[in-house]
């Protein structure tokens, strides 16, 4: 037997003012992707919600905790955790033929279900990280050959281009094309026959 996690019955919290329901609720609430961070499919989703019967519908306060994965924006190595996420939203009830709420930011109120799904869909979608990072001050990877910098410079010349290495280059390459002093055979390089 399935059953939806994420319908709370709302009849006999919406018979007055004021009145209060505490749930918590898990279960999978469908893949969730930004950039290369997502929620995976198959894993579980927890909101613990707070509904309270308010002139003008449902007020909805929940934290969310939702398992994610991504990918380091420096080094690509993977990253993740878990993501909390709070939130405070209303659910209206909508009239017989009343269009989608497009300008107002509340939820639809039909029934006597309150659908909280698509309320902990924003939610994640609004706080998955969009280019995360495995650690702060995460080296990356270099430019030229890929290796993870993390792991120790790489030998690569430094990058061309970077003002901050022009004097470097300057050093190292003082006369291009012009032979260097004492580049012949060093002094005394051929004994000769000595007896
Ligand atoms: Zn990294
Ligand atoms: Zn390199």
């Amino acid at each position: 037997m399935t059953t939806n996690p994420w319908l709370v019955p709302v009849t006999t919290l919406r018979r007055s003012l004021g009145n209060r329901r505490q749930e918590t609720r898990s279960g999978r609430i469908g893949e969730l992707r930004v950039a290369d961070s997502r929620v995976p499919e198959d894993r579980e989703v927890q909101a613990e919600v707070t509904l309270c019967s308010v002139d003008g519908g449902i007020e909805v306060a929940a934290g969310i905790d939702a398992p994610w994965v991504g990918e380091c924006r420096r080094c690509l190595r993977p990253v993740g955790g878990v993501l909390r996420c709070e939130v405070r939203e209303l659910y209206r009830p909508r009239g017989p033929g009343e269009p989608p709420d497009q300008d107002e930011e509340t939820y639809p109120l039909s029934g006597e279900m309150l659908d909280l799904r698509p309320l902990v869909r924003d939610a994640i979608l609004l706080e998955l990280p969009i280019a995360p990072l495995c650690r702060e001050g995460c080296a990356g990877l270099c430019p030229t050959c890929g290796a993870d910098l993390n792991d120790g410079p790489c030998t690569c010349p430094p990058a061309g281009g970077d003002p901050r290495w022009a004097g470097l280059d300057v050093l190292r390459d003082p006369s291009p094309g012009v032979p260097e002093e004492g580049a012949g055979p060093p002094a005394g390089a051929d004994p000769g026959p000595t007896a």
